[in-house]
Order: C-alpha cells, then structure tokens, then sequence
C-alpha cells in the first residue's frame, strides 16, 4: 500500500502497526520519499478490515490523502515490523509543521514524577519541533538536528515500544540525553540548567529585555504589563508604532485580556500555536505601547515547552516579538543572535538544539466567522495546498514585500513560510536559502519559473538568473488566481483586487482592480479612479500627499491641511500642479490613506497599512450610510470616489465623529465592491467573487464587502490557507505559470522505485 498525505511525523506508522497487531497481520510499514509505504499480509477478511479501518485509525495529526494498494506474491512474513526509511524517492514526503505541545506533554511537563517534569524539550510522536529541524526528508532523527545528541536507554526503550506514546518519535529527548539551556549575559560566564530558566525569569520579572530561542527563532520577550520596559523594547527595536504580540500563560489569562469567539479560542489552541488578532477587552491592564491606536492585539499561548515554563515561572502576559533588527530576519542562532541582538536584548535564553530552517510566528485573525492567515509560518508552512495543476515542477517567487516562495509539483503546492521584505542583504539571503532547501525537502527540481511583472523585484531578477523557462504573471491576477487555487477552482470569477500597489502590463500602477480573471488568463472591466501619488514613494508614507492629491483631484481647496507646515504642503502642491513625479496609481489603499489623512487620523507611517488600519480602529459599529461616489460607463469602467471625497470634508465640517466617518468610508467602499462586482456581472454573466490584495486583510472591508455581494446573490470566495496580502502572490503564481506552460503535461503519479 501507498499511503500519501501527511503522514510521517505525526505517529502513523506507530498506529499502523498496532492496528496489524490487532489483526494478526505481518509484514512492514516504512517512511520514503513519497511517503508511507506498507506490505501486509494474512488472511484476506483481516487484509479488507486492515484497509478499511487504516484511515480510521490514523492518528489526529496525520491527514491521508490518497491509499493506493495492488497485490504482490506472499513473502511468509511471521510479524509486523516498523522498518527504517528507504531512500528519498521521487519526492513526495511531508516535512511537517511545528507542533506546540500536546496535552499529554504539558500534563508530565507539570508532574513532579515523571522523568520529564519541567523538561524544556519534552515531546511525543503528536507534537514538537518538525520543519525547523528537519535537514532532509524522509524524516529520522539522523536527517535532524537532533542527530547530536544520543537517546539514553529510556528513551531508546520509548522510541522502540509500539505502546508508548513516544515509538518513534523522532526529536527524542529527556533531561539525561536531550538539549540543554543556557542563559547568556554579554561579559559574564554562562549559566546552564534549571538555573538558567530561573535566571531568564528573574530577568523579565525586573523588567529586562531577554531573547528567547523558540522554536523557529529568536523572540524578545518583556513584561506586557511594564510600559517602560515595552517602550525602551520599542526604542531599542526601532519600531515606534507597529503592533507587538503578547503570549498568555493559557486560554483562562487570554480572555482575561481579549473578547475570544469560538473561531479564535480554536486558533489559540491549535496545535500550530499562530499569534491570533483579537478584539482587546476594554481596560485590559496591558502596557499602552503594545498596540498603540488600535482596539486589537496579537495574542498567542506557549508554542513551545520552553515558553510554557516561562509563562509559568514568569509573568502571565509577556511580549513575544521577533527577535531581530529592523529589515533583518529573525535570528536563529547564537552566534547571529548575540552579534546582532546585543543592543536590544539584556540577556538570551539559548540552547544547543540547532534551528536548520528560520520560521517566524504565524499570525492569523477571524475574518467572516472563520480564520484568515495574515502571515503564513511556524506550524502551517510548508503544509502543502493540493493543486491538481501541478504537473510541470514549478518554482514561484512572490513579490517584493511580505515575500514568500511557492514549489508546486505532483499535485501539491508548497508554499513557503513567510520570508519578509526582500530590502536588505540578509533577508535576500534568507529568501535565496529558502529556494534551496524547501526544492530538496519537497524533492522538486523546477523546470519552470514565475515571477512578478515588476521588473525591479529582487525575485524578479533573481528569476531572471535562473537559466530556465520564466512566466511573468501579473500582480493582480496572481492575488485573485492565489484565492481561486486556494478553494480548487479554475475560475472564471469576477476577481477584485483591492492592494497597495503592484504592475500593471504596461507598467502603470495598479491597485484597485475589477477583473475577469480565471487561472490562466484576465481581463481588466474596472478600476478605481486614479490618484496621484505626490512624489512618488513618499506618498506612500507620507499619507497627507495622497490627501493633498485628492483635494486638488476634487477641486477642493489645499488649504484644508493648514497643519502641515506651509513650505513643505506648498512644494508638494507644485508638483502636483506641474505633474511631476507624481505618477497615477488605482491603488484602493492608498484611497483609505488618502481618507485617513484627511480626518487627520494619521500623517506620516512607520508601517505597511498604517493609516487605514488606525481609521479602521476609529471606527464605529454598526450599519452606516455609504458617502456616494459615480460608476463611470467607459471600457474598462472606472469609479470616481470624488463625491465620497466632500462627503468626507462635508461631514467633518458639521462636526460629525471622525469614527462615524471612518465606518461610512469603510462602508462606502464595501458598496464599490459591490457595484464594481455587479457593472462585471451584468457584462459577463458571473456570479462568482473572489476577493484578494492587501486591502482584504481589514476584517472590516471583507465582512462588509462580503455582506454586500451576498445580498446581491454573489457567491464569495475569501482567502482561508493563504493572506489575501502579498504572502499569497507565489501560489496565485504558480497557478496562473502552471496553466500557461507551454508544455503542459498531463497528471501522472510516480510509480514507488521498487
Ligand atoms: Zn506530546
Ligand atoms: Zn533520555
Ligand atoms: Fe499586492
């Protein structure tokens, strides 16, 4: 039998076996390159139950996607044997997510007689370190960095016994034989052990900064309650305004601070532990600088027995933030974390089980009553996203910001966690390395490239250095065919694209797109009316220009932003009446900056999406009257949000609340979705929606949207396994590469290399 799916790492061939026990079947189950191969025999009534009952029996974690079985001679096998694994095959072995700690862990974690009792390390064939430690596939403990330490004989007797909880699990460990930690001070010896804990917590409790190697990497961690010691964090990070996430000692201590559904208490409790946005509850007695301006926080429980100690032995709140400087990935060793780190942090909790793979926090929200991925990483990448398009190996390679790459081969697609902001040196390093060892861990060799059309992406040049045959797929489209891809449709679907900014095919900006767009090709019917971006860039963290560009755009007078010094609104208004370097962008968010600055909510940006996601914090509950804008009749249509622009100044001037105002422009371009939608329904005769870009990453606009088009009889698709950010742009890329190859071969499934 061929079993494929998810099923090494998580205690299948454990479970195998026992089922076989329970038969009285012989023979053999082991892990190869495509998976978990089994031969089994015995007599034929316990072979039919041994075939029904496997995908009953399978364990929680593992997830069966295809059995296949054919006959072969009886070889007189007298018992059922775990073998060890063959050699990488054609490819299609898992390497598995990072698993937070099982129950069952934590409960020994906690009992003072068990070997384990406060063993930072403990895991089980349920949970633990899997993708961050995996060198090569298939997964044994030899191709993990858990390759250096020796198992004691209680662990080996474990490791062996089909009945234990911990028969083969692979990362292995106890306090005898396992990693040990290590609390570092700059200048002073080091301290080991149990001591080293205590020393880290004491650290935290006085109110210092201490870097935590976690699973994928190094995190800081304060005390969420001290605003001292979370705006000298800030400081020191150089990070004024960007939210911090904050972990909680258990489900009990994070309703203490946030409004949970049953939606976000299930994504706090996942086995993948992400950082879950939530509603703050009103007083919460955290620090002011973990979540400036805004009504939510990123809160997370323990995703590791390490932290669970710590949140245990320290405070209940700490702030968990990535352990790097501004632009660098996180670090993920000591050597990296002391050099580059030393200035922020005042001591580092390490330990000697090395991090082979850099996976930051997952960060996920409740969006439309279920969960929405804003950042895709520790505990759900690389799990793959089944894509019967993917017969030629491909390789995708996102955008610019907020990268990620995507490998789709044999009818997977694997997208890679999240790399970052390709800006500096060491993030182009980390997203170079990322190419490499995810090909050799889901066994691809891609014989096709996609990238962005934008010719100055760095993944775009690092395409064009690749010597194989490229598809440049354009950045709308790709957002719209990641969410198609993503729910295993083909499409066509009316695809609205509301995003920051990306390349249209002549390379115009564009941003706020109506398409016709189905996986292997678009038309664009629509878009937002375009605004001028006053200076280029700098619009884009100076929201105030794009204010100043819709008040000239709308014949309004410039004099409405008297805060901003004269000199510098009067050398922007010169540009603007020369038009120079003020190029046009549809772009839908730079709409909301534009409205953002105008209510004088926010002027100038120290992150992506700043001034929208501050308006929407202002925001009232509750239904509100849209502002009106003008559907233009041209080819491709265009909507003029001037009218909404005076219903903005208008209000503002009759004293109306900026947090009415906020929720009637979030309302009003819920209504563009939608008239947007139907003008292309009305064409086309579709009735099927899918919203993608940056933008959809607002609950607030999705639900309002969605809410709309539903009236309206639309079918809405919204983004559940990749963010509707640019996160999601490499596998709408190689979905859309995949279906223009040239050389499209027809599925086949690779045959087991015996
Ligand atoms: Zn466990
Ligand atoms: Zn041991
Ligand atoms: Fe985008």
């Amino acid at each position: 039998m061929r079993v494929r799916g998810t099923v090494q790492a998580v205690g299948f061939r454990p479970a195998v076996q026992l089922l076989a026990a329970r038969l009285g079947l012989a023979g053999s189950v082991r892990n190869d390159g495509a998976g978990v191969w089994i031969e089994i025999e015995g007599a034929p009534e316990a072979l039919t139950s041994f075939c029904a009952q496997l995908k009953i029996d399978a364990p929680p974690r593992a997830r069966i996607e295809s059995v296949e079985h054919a006959s072969i001679a009886a070889r007189g096998e007298t018992r059922f044997r775990i073998l060890p694994s063959g050699e990488l095959g054609a490819g299609g072995a898992r390497a598995p997510a990072d698993l937070a700690p099982c129950d069952a862990c934590l409960a020994e974690l906690d009992d003072p007689n068990d070997r384990r009792f406060r063993h930072p390390f403990i895991n089980c064939t349920d949970c633990g370190p899997r993708y961050s430690i995996i060198r090569d596939l298939p997964y044994d403990r030899s191709r993990t960095t858990m390759d250096v330490f020796l198992p004691c004989p209680a662990c080996r007797r474990e490791y062996e016994d089909p009945h234990s909880r911990r028969f083969h699990a692979e990362p292995i460990a106890c306090p005898a034989c396992g990693p040990q930690l290590r609390y570092l001070v700059q200048g002073q010896p080091p301290i080991g052990g149990e001591a080293a804990l205590a020393a880290a917590v004491q650290k935290i409790l006085e109110g210092g900064i201490v870097a935590i190697k976690g699973a994928g990497g190094f995190l800081f961690a304060v005390d969420a309650q001290n605003e001292l010691q979370v705006a000298r964090l800030r400081a020191r990070k150089r990070r004024p305004h960007k939210p911090l996430a904050v972990m909680a000692r258990d489900l009990a201590w994070a309703e203490r601070l946030a409004l949970l559904d049953e939606p976000a208490r299930r994504a706090l409790t996942d086995p993948a532990r992400p950082i879950v946005i939530v509603p703050l509850r009103p007083g919460a007695p955290l620090a002011p600088s973990v979540a400036p301006g805004l009504r939510e926080v990123g809160l997370m429980l323990p995703s590791t027995p390490l932290h669970q100690l710590l949140l245990q032995d320290g405070p209940a709140w700490q702030v968990m933030t990535s352990g790097n400087r501004r632009e660098e990935p996180i670090a993920c060793d000591d050597a990296t974390a002391l050099s580059r780190l030393g200035e922020i942090a005042d001591g580092f909790l390490t330990h000697d089980r090395a991090i082979h793979t850099r996976v930051d926090d997952s960060v996920v929200r409740v969006v439309a009553g279920a969960i929405q991925p804003v950042r895709r990483a520790r505990g759900l990448a690389p799990d793959p996203i089944p894509a019967e398009w993917a017969t030629t190996p491909l390789l995708a390679l996102g955008g610019e910001l907020k990268s990620t790459i995507c490998l789709a081969r044999g009818g997977e697609a694997f997208v890679s966690q999240h790399l970052g902001d390709l800006g500096g040196q060491a993030a182009l390093e980390f997203f170079e390395e990322t190419v490499e060892k995810l090909a050799r861990l889901v066994g691809a060799r891609p014989e096709l490239v996609a990238h962005d059309l934008h010719p100055d992406y760095r993944s775009t040049r690092f395409a064009l250095d690749r010597g194989l045959p490229r598809i440049a797929v354009q950045h709308h489209h790709a957002h719209v065919a990641s969410c198609l891809a993503e729910h295993g449709r083909f499409g066509p679907a009316i695809g609205v694209a509301f995003d920051g900014n990306g390349c249209g095919p002549a390379g115009e900006q564009w941003g706020g797109e109506f398409l016709f767009a189905d996986l292997s090709g678009f038309r664009r019917h629509g878009h937002l009316r375009p605004l001028r971006l006053a200076g280029g860039d700098r619009a884009v963290t100076e929201p105030w220009r794009l204010a100043l560009s819709a008040l000239k755009d709308a014949h309004l007078d410039a004099r409405r932003l008297a805060r901003i010094e004269p000199a510098r609104r009067r050398a922007v208004e010169r540009l603007l009446a020369a038009d120079l370097s003020s190029p046009k962008t549809t772009s839908a968010g730079r709409w909301f900056d534009a409205v953002a600055a105008l209510c004088a909510v926010r002027d100038e940006i120290s992150y992506e999406a700043q001034a929208a996601i501050e308006l929407e914090a202002l925001a009232q509950s509750g239904a509100h009257e849209p502002f009106p804008f003008l559907l233009q009749s041209a080819e491709p249509f265009a909507i003029d949000l001037r009218p909404a622009v005076r219903g903005v100044l208008e209000a503002l001037d009759r004293g109306v609340p900026v947090g009415e105002i906020a929720a009637r422009f979030y309302e009003t371009m819920a209504e563009v979705v939608a008239s947007g939608c139907r003008r292309v329904r009305d064409a086309t005769g579709l009735e099927l929606v899918a919203l993608s870009g940056g933008c959809f990453q607002s609950a607030r606009l999705t639900e309002r949207s969605c809410a709309r088009l539903r009236r309206d009889g639309f079918d809405v698709l919204l983004h559940r396994r990749v963010p509707p950010t640019d996160g999601g742009l490499s596998l709408g890329q190689a979905a859309v590469a995949a279906h223009q190859s040239p050389n499209r071969r027809s599925a086949h499934v690779p045959r087991h290399p015996r």
